[in-house]
């Protein structure tokens, strides 16, 4: 099985993975969410941005 990273963000293509088809169970706790053949998840970017919000959230409460 063929699928594309696409960050759930700013909707940048992360990449390509090939993935057989017995592994697409096999990221139930991971931040990607894989719908059809493509994988959202997040880029490095985003990530740390939404990190960045977390934190300021909880230090401004
Ligand atoms: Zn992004």
């Amino acid at each position: 099985m063929f699928m594309l990273k696409v960050c759930h963000v700013c909707d940048s293509i992360l990449g390509e993975m090939e993935v057989e088809d017995s592994l697409t169970n096999a990221y139930p706790d991971s931040i990607m969410d894989v719908v059809g053949n493509v994988a959202y998840t997040l880029c490095p970017e985003c990530l740390r941005q939404l990190e960045l919000e977390t934190e300021t959230g909880s230090v401004y409460n």
